[in-house]
């Protein structure tokens, strides 16, 4: 067992039952968290026959950096598992703190076509301490605290669910990371049964569909899981989710150049999500080396922005960060292992 898979209820009852206290698991929490030891010997006050104890039962073991891409604002990390798997995360620093994107899984069952990691297949779900120990190492890096958390790295985080949401768990906890819950966001292409589970959750989490098509004609073309969940069934599920939580949702967008990007499917999409708490995120392709999708022109995609906001849809186009290092979902993985 590793430390870092334990929320903080199950390291209470981790305690409980070698018959100690539980608020021994706060004091932990400390330890691991804020001051981030890397040995359970740096632990002041917790007597020596517990430290040994836990030595015995719960490794510290991390996921290991490997490589890291700097650029001006944007960092992008390639981690290894202990099983020689690799995943990645990018750290993007805004005005408003460092926000990073983690991933969720090896590799992709979702098989998008546009995509990187969909190319690729899932090999296997992360765990809760890969995920964890993900935003440790980047923190020590940085030398400075990550404020904001989207899990939109590689993997599909509705399809690893149980882990992503105990992940959640410890790094809002106010003894563990301390992010605020309206600082973190899922990413999901559309599992809808999912939604209405994480509309259950707890946490005043924010919530982002992976949209890009205002049809089903062409989101089943670029997106296979929209076959199985077509377009209105997640638009009735996110409507509830709207009712449930109150909380605004967000649509990403990608633009494929004569794909997705004309003046007809803005006007759809305008009516798609005329009414609905929401904004849409107009994201321009990373165009990777392996996949034929273009990026779609400035022009139009300024003249699709442009639509959407006509028609009262807040709109944004993301920024670009990573261009020019490997940041697409999942290229800095895909070039360590067809090297
Ligand atoms: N599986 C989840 C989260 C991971 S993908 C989801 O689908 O939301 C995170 C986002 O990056 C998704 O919106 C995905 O469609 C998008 N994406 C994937 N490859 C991309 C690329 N090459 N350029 C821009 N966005 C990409």
């Amino acid at each position: 067992m590793n430390i870092y898979d334990k929320n903080l209820e199950e390291l209470e009852e981790y305690f409980l039952s070698i018959n100690e206290k539980k608020f021994k698991a706060k004091q932990l929490y400390k330890w691991l968290y804020q001051k981030k030891i890397t040995s359970y010997d740096e632990i002041t006050d917790i007597k020596k026959e517990i430290i040994n104890k836990l030595k015995e039962d719960l490794s510290l073991e991390k996921v290991s950096i490997v490589k890291i891409e700097r650029d001006k604002d944007v960092n992008k990390y390639l981690f290894k598992l202990s099983d020689r798997e690799h995943i990645e995360a990018v750290l993007m620093k805004h005005d408003y703190g460092n926000s990073i994107c983690v991933s969720s899984e090896v590799g992709c069952n979702m098989g998008c076509k546009f995509c990187e990691s969909g190319r690729r297949k899932k090999v296997r779900n992360l765990r809760v301490s890969e995920m964890v120990t993900q935003l440790l190492l980047v923190e020590e890096d940085l030398k400075s605290k990550i404020s904001h958390v989207v899990v939109m790295g590689i993997g599909e985080p509705f399809d690893n669910y149980d882990v992503v949401m105990n992940f959640i768990k410890i790094i809002n906890n106010p003894y563990g990371l301390q992010i605020g819950s309206r600082h973190i966001t899922v990413s999901t292409c559309g599992i809808v049964p999912k939604i209405y589970e994480f509309m259950e959750f707890p946490y005043q989490v924010n919530l982002a569909i992976s949209l890009h098509a205002p049809n089903n004609q062409i989101r089943n073309q670029i997106m296979p899981i929209n076959k199985v969940y077509p377009i209105e069934e997640v638009i009735v599920a996110i409507k509830e989710y709207i009712k449930k939580t109150n909380r605004r949702v967000t649509f990403e967008y990608i633009m494929l150049k004569d794909i997705n990007d004309s003046i007809a499917c803005a006007l759809e999409l305008s009516k798609l999500l005329k009414g609905i708490n929401c904004y849409v995120n107009i994201i321009p392709y990373n165009e990777t080396e392996n996949i034929s999708f273009k990026r779609s022109e400035v022009f139009q995609i300024t003249k699709f922005y442009d639509i959407l906001k006509k028609n009262n849809i807040s709109v944004t186009i993301r920024r670009e960060f990573g261009s020019k290092i490997s940041a697409a979902c999942g290229q800095l993985r895909s070039k360590k292992e067809e090297l």
